[in-house]
């Protein structure tokens, strides 16, 4: 399937790695013009390097997503760059401590609603007006399969993810006349350095779970996330995607 994003500005928050990495980088292969945001700045600068190399246009913006004013930025600058804002991927997240919910320390919950949750609001706040302006745009926010089912001693993640399935709802009905498209996806368990402190035979249950046998790939849910941004998806607004090799099947 041709999907192009030719004249089209797009920002990436948690750009820099995983699965915001395999976005930005096949937005900028589809044609966008990306803002590669993320809080290390040389990683961003890496990625951006990567779409550039291959005659993209990206540009790299550090800064941390759970400060509202720093996501202020992050779209202003978009605009700047691009003279437009209409794709936005709300995807910096974070797994957060490991603990059960009767010892879970209040500075993590925090932590964890602050960048899985109000960092996307900050996202839709300052971004919708500029997609707006522009007269329409899409918006995919990166929830997960804990969008829907509980994961012990990750309460706040799960939390978090939930919440951000009702915001993506609320969203689509808010702006879907308006030209701005909403959906959230829910990858399963993907090979991302979010995974890596995770030992090896953790790593191995995790994906004997998925009934297709392995943990998914970072470009795997940025083909799910690029089909949502797309015409392609006209008709497809306030909805919630797997990409989980068949694990909320069971
Ligand atoms: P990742 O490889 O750790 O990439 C996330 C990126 O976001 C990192 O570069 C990270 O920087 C950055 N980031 C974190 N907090 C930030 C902040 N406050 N401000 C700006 N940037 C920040 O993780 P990933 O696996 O690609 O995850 C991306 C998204 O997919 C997350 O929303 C995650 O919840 C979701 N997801 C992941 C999986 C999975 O199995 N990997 C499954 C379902 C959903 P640092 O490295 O400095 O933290």
């Amino acid at each position: 399937m041709d999907i192009t994003f030719n004249g089209k500005t797009a920002l990436v928050t948690g750009a820099g790695s995983g699965i915001g990495e395999a976005i930005a980088v096949a937005l900028g292969a589809s044609g966008a013009r990306v803002i590669v945001a993320d809080r290390d700045m040389a990683r961003a600068e890496a990625v951006v390097g990567a779409i550039t190399a291959k005659g993209g246009l990206a540009k790299a913006i550090g800064g941390d997503v759970s400060d509202p004013a720093v996501v202020e930025g992050l779209v202003a600058k978009a605009v700047a760059e691009g003279g437009r804002l209409d794709l936005l991927v709300n995807n910096a997240g974070i797994g957060g401590p490991q603990m059960p919910i009767g010892a879970y320390p209040l500075d993590g919950w925090a932590q964890v609603m602050n960048v899985n949750l109000n960092a996307a609001f900050y996202g839709m706040r300052y971004a919708i007006p500029a997609m707006l302006t522009a007269g329409g745009g899409a918006i995919v926010n990166m929830a997960s399969i804990l969008g829907t089912v509980g994961f012990a001693k990750s309460g706040a993640y799960v939390a978090a993810k939930h919440a951000l399935l009702g915001l993506t709802q609320t969203a689509a009905l808010e702006y879907s006349a308006k030209g701005i498209r909403v959906n959230a996806v829910g990858p399963g368990f993907i090979e991302t350095p979010l995974l890596a402190a995770m030992p090896a035979e953790a790593k191995a249950g995790l994906a004997a779970v998925h009934p297709i046998g392995r943990l998914g790939r970072p470009e795997e849910v940025a083909a799910l996330t690029l089909f949502l941004l797309s015409d392609k998806a006209s008709f497809i607004t306030g909805s919630y995607h797997l990409v989980d090799g068949g694990y909320t099947a069971q």
